[in-house]
């Protein structure tokens, strides 16, 4: 196995011996080398005037547009690298690891809106334009799912909508939560369809330019990945036809064959980078620093290789499972061959959602572990902003609060297995009668009456409408 390098130094951290260098190929294994260097040189200087300053990466984005990252998945025909699942989990695992969790985190929401721009780019000479364009012109691309009204539930965009106009659509828009907003070029959006009729699952997609996306980026803060400026953002334009993403009502398709697969994917390698990063400078640092008085070094307490040896295995077990689902994509989709989709009811990535939530549930719960015990193995030192660790250790919080939240994620997991998927019910359809008839159980005659009077004014003002 060879050496990991930092430079023309052995790296300092864990070298490859604990990486599963057997999943990439010699090509993805060259790339991966590559951001390690440019890590070195750039993005790992960076983070941190990112995570100080608030700064937006994109001087980060220029830097792996220079090897062709922001095309990683595009078809070479397009001009991209034609590269896999697997690749663009490494990819985003190695930057957020040796470089910039800001970056990592931005960089998931680049590659989920290029998956949803390459799910239905087929006849849409707009998308194909921008996706050839990606590296060349540094076009940095983002989702703006989630709703101020609904909050984590970001499939539930109860604050927009869309017309249909002479010349197009006119879409609206409020956004909660969009990394990169107001920094990015292109917005994937979602709104209800045209021709809304309350169903909340008719769903459709647009793609918005940067200057047609209303941002407010000095309010952004945030606990950690401080340089993603995942502030509000509002849309309200009047689009040509070709800015419809897919065809109407494509909405629930694209979420589950391309927005949620690709964003589990690769923010939960964001959150094994982050991971990794805090072992590998607890290694530094605990294998460095001297306890005078019994002549040990930290790293020579058994509590410390403890803290360590469980810090491996666990972040591990999450990488395993997410090359693992990297690879089952791989497999279902030809290699991530988008030509798959021009018939439009192909969804293979969609088979395997349920899989997809519990990679992003562990994922995201072993980083808010290891960050813990990082800090704890580097004590009052690692506290300090100096190491990094302090800095990672607020980076990995966003895992667990990411929508779909590590709560929501356990949810749908239990429930679908104890009651079926349907039990599920993201768009607030499905009655749940045992509830309704447990809760009529309580009226009395009096309350009955008065409810079933209601019930009737009700079904009458509807069937009169
Ligand atoms: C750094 C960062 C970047 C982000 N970037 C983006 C982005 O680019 N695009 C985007 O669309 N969004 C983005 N988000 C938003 C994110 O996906 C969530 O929508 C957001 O974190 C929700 O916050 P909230 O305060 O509305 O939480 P709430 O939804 O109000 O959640 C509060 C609590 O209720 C729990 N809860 C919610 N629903 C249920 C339920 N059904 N069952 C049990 N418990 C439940 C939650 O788990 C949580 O514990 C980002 C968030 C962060 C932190």
């Amino acid at each position: 196995m060879s050496q990991k390098k930092w430079g023309d130094e052995d790296f300092w951290g864990l070298g490859y011996e604990y990486d599963p260098q057997w999943l990439l190929t010699d090509k993805q294994k060259e790339l991966q080398a590559k951001i390690i260097d440019l890590a070195r040189t750039t993005l790992r200087d960076n983070a941190v005037e990112s995570d100080k300053k608030l700064i937006f990466p994109r001087k980060n984005f220029e830097a792996i547009s220079k090897l062709g990252l922001l095309g990683l998945l595009v078809p070479k025909e397009l001009g991209g690298m034609g590269e896999n699942h697997t690749a663009a989990a490494m990819a985003v695992e190695t930057i957020a690891r040796y470089g910039c969790a800001s970056t990592a985190m931005c960089y998931t929401m680049h590659l989920g809106a290029v998956a949803a721009a390459l799910f239905r780019h087929h006849n849409n000479p707009t998308l194909r334009d921008i996706l050839s364009r990606l590296d060349k012109d540094v076009l940095i691309g983002t989702l703006s799912y989630s709703d101020p009204e609904t909050g984590s539930h970001f499939w539930y965009p109860v604050s927009s909508g869309a017309e249909k106009t002479a010349k197009g659509w006119h879409v609206r828009k409020k956004a909660s939560w969009t990394t990169s907003g107001g920094f990015a070029d292109w917005y994937i959006i979602q709104t209800t369809s045209p021709e809304f009729n309350g169903n909340y699952g008719d769903l459709t997609c647009w793609l918005i330019m940067g200057n047609e996306a209303k941002a407010e980026p000095s309010k952004w803060d945030g606990l950690g990945l401080r340089g993603n400026q995942s502030g509000t953002l509002e849309v309200d334009v009047d689009l040509t036809p070709d800015r419809m993403v897919g065809p109407k009502g494509d909405g629930a398709a694209s979420n589950d064959e391309c927005v949620d697969p690709f964003f589990l994917l690769c923010s939960s390698a964001c959150w094994n980078g982050i991971s990794l990063g805090m072992i590998d400078i607890a290694k530094r640092h605990t294998t460095m620093k001297k306890h005078v008085d019994v002549g040990m070094r930290v790293a020579d307490y058994p509590t410390i290789q403890d803290y360590v040896g469980e810090a491996i295995i666990d972040t591990n077990t999450s990488r395993a499972m997410v090359f693992q689902m990297a690879k089952a994509m791989d497999v279902a989709t030809n290699n991530c061959d988008w030509s798959i989709h021009k018939d439009l009811s192909v969804l293979p990535r969609a088979k395997t959602l349920h899989w997809m939530w519990q990679v992003k549930f562990s994922a995201a719960k072993n980083v808010a572990h290891v960050t813990d015990k990082m800090l704890h193995a580097c004590g009052g030192t690692g506290y300090k902003p100096g190491l990094g660790i302090e800095r990672y250790l607020r980076d990995g919080k966003a895992g667990w609060v990411m929508g779909p939240t590590n709560e929501v994620l356990r949810q749908f997991v239990g429930k679908s297995a104890l009651l079926g998927f349907e039990s599920l019910d993201y768009w607030n359809q499905a009655i749940n009668e045992r509830v309704l008839n447990n809760e009529l159980k309580k009226l009395d005659a009096a309350g009955k009456r008065k409810l079933a009077e209601k019930l009737m004014a009700e079904a009458q003002g509807k069937a009169a409408e």
